[in-house]
């Protein structure tokens, strides 16, 4: 940590560990086993703090906690208004701290703290306002049948949830599970990622200064195999909400069988970036660039397989190698970083795996391939040329800083091998011509499409795969939904 912190930067305060307990019932506690797990600065591989290790016990005390919120107490008497106003509230204490939340943030995750300044933070921010403001506008209908019935339905919360996210955008993943649940007025047990447990704890700490009852909350850091599968296992909880790896989902799925609870999965991807030869070439080479090695890569909607046009493959190429070559990697908290470390060992170790299988399937490194410096997880920005759509690092999710990139021809070509695998989460256009750019977006079974940008998020949005890259959306009025139940209420108006 003493690295990290003399390289803060002036304006940015240096973060404090506060939380590394559970968060249960309102109160901070150490797990009952008494076990901790150490997270660790992945710039330079040293222990940030020791964290409450939670399992099954914790899960199951949370449970009991959120249980109890959901079904009396302050919050499901709350009026819906009062539930949107402590959202936001929550919303303007993070802003208060931003800068040493962006520096924790960074601290545990190893991303630019500029990233997390300028995208995570804002976009916390945003979501959690934007559903502030639906909370009391959620309301059922009133629909005719046949018959002298009057008939309505209510739009009810899904009850207790049980959110487990991932390390790649720790705050962020937290806005997006919390936001829509806290405004159907469910109540929630979080498990965030081991890697990054700290910025999860710090706003659970703000949401009890923001006033929230205890139980509506709680958090349960700890490993994904314990904590993970009790909250999915515990027949006290009504849904799970899960972002991480489309192998973590398939096990999810088969373990919240027994109790048939809703699931909504935003998964990993292999996302197709398609650049044609009639496209601004500037903006689509920082779109390419920015579209993939953006967060080191740790993105589930990555642009990790680029398509450029035959006629404009040799300049697109030699323009993205020269940025890669300027790309400035190094310590997370200095503002001028661009690059930080990947996220932890495991991390690092399946990436270089990847380059490796790169290599020896016969794709040309043009740049990176391999670790830079000596201490952290860096791995230099990569770029693989001569690769084929069935090599594995044409088709499987790589999540770190390695871009192939694929030759194109034609239209008819393109939406065909774009589609042409399991993932379906995201997918990019690029070109002035407006007609092919709607005719390709209707043909790509992917659950966002960018025209002519990358990467562009707003809580407004609906964002979720295709095929294997998730179930359901988030964000939007349909991530709301996802934590709404529908009842029927039918009332005999001719028996009186
Ligand atoms: P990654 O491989 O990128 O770390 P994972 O899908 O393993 O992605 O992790 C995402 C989240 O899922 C983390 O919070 C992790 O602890 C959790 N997790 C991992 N395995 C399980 C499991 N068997 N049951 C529930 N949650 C899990």
């Amino acid at each position: 940590m003493a690295t990290a912190v003399e390289a803060t930067p002036r304006n940015i305060p240096t973060p404090r560990i506060r939380q590394t307990q559970c968060f249960i019932g309102g109160q901070w506690v150490p797990a009952q086993s008494g076990k901790t797990f150490e997270t660790i600065n992945p710039a330079t591989e040293e222990v940030l703090a020791s964290v409450a290790e939670g399992d099954a016990a914790d899960v199951d005390l949370a449970v009991q906690a959120a249980r109890k919120a959901f079904e009396s107490g302050d919050w499901p008497k709350m009026d819906a208004r009062d539930r949107g106003r402590l959202i936001a509230r929550l919303a303007d204490l993070i802003e208060e701290e931003k800068e040493e939340l962006a520096a924790l943030e960074s601290l545990d995750n190893g991303k630019p703290i500029r990233d997390a300044l300028n995208a995570d933070l804002p976009l916390t921010i945003d979501c959690l306002r934007y559903y502030a403001g639906y909370a009391d506008k959620i309301h059922g209908q009133t629909i005719p049948i046949r018959g002298n019935y009057f008939c309505y339905t209510r739009k009810e919360p899904v009850g207790v949830v049980g959110q487990i996210i991932p390390w790649n955008f720790p705050m962020l993943m937290v806005a997006w599970k919390w936001g829509p649940a806290l405004a159907a007025g469910c109540t929630i047990v979080m498990k965030p990622a081991e890697q990054t447990p700290l910025t999860c704890l710090r706003m659970a700490r703000l949401a009890q200064k923001a006033g929230f009852p205890d139980g509506v909350i709680n958090v349960i850091p700890g490993f994904g195999p314990t904590a993970g599968a009790a909250i999915v296992r515990h027949p006290g909880i009504d849904k799970i909400a899960f972002t991480g790896s489309t192998e973590t989902a398939q096990i999810i799925m088969r373990e919240a069988a027994p109790t048939l609870k809703r699931i909504t999965f935003e998964l990993g991807g292999k996302s197709p970036n398609i650049v044609f030869s009639d496209a601004d070439f500037d903006a689509a080479i920082a779109g390419a660039h920015f579209g993939l090695y953006f967060n080191q890569g740790q993105c589930c909607c990555a642009g990790s397989r680029l398509f450029v046009e035959e006629s404009i493959y040799q300049p697109f190429v030699d323009r993205l190698v020269e940025l890669n070559r300027k790309r400035k990697l190094g310590d997370p908290l200095d503002p001028t970083t661009e690059q930080g470390p990947q996220v932890d060992q495991a991390q690092f170790d399946k990436i270089m795996h990847y380059i490796e299988l790169g290599r020896k399937e016969g794709a040309t490194c043009l740049t990176g391939g391999k670790r830079y410096g000596s201490r952290g997880y860096y791995i230099e920005p990569t770029l693989f040329v001569d690769v084929r759509d069935d090599m594995a690092i044409a088709r499987d999710e790589i999540f770190g800083p390695v871009m192939s990139v694929l030759k194109f021809r034609s239209l008819d070509e393109i939406a065909q091998r774009a589609n042409n695998t399991t993932y379906g989460l995201a997918a990019a256009v690029w070109t002035r011509d407006i007609a092919k750019a709607h005719a390709l977006a209707a043909k790509l079974r992917a659950g966002t499409v960018w025209i002519n940008c990358y990467d562009v998020f707003d809580a407004a949005a609906p964002f979720g795969g295709y095929k294997m890259s998730g179930q359901g959306r988030e964000l939007g009025e349909e991530g709301l939904k996802a934590y709404l139940e529908t009842k029927t209420v039918t009332v005999a108006l001719d028996r009186q």
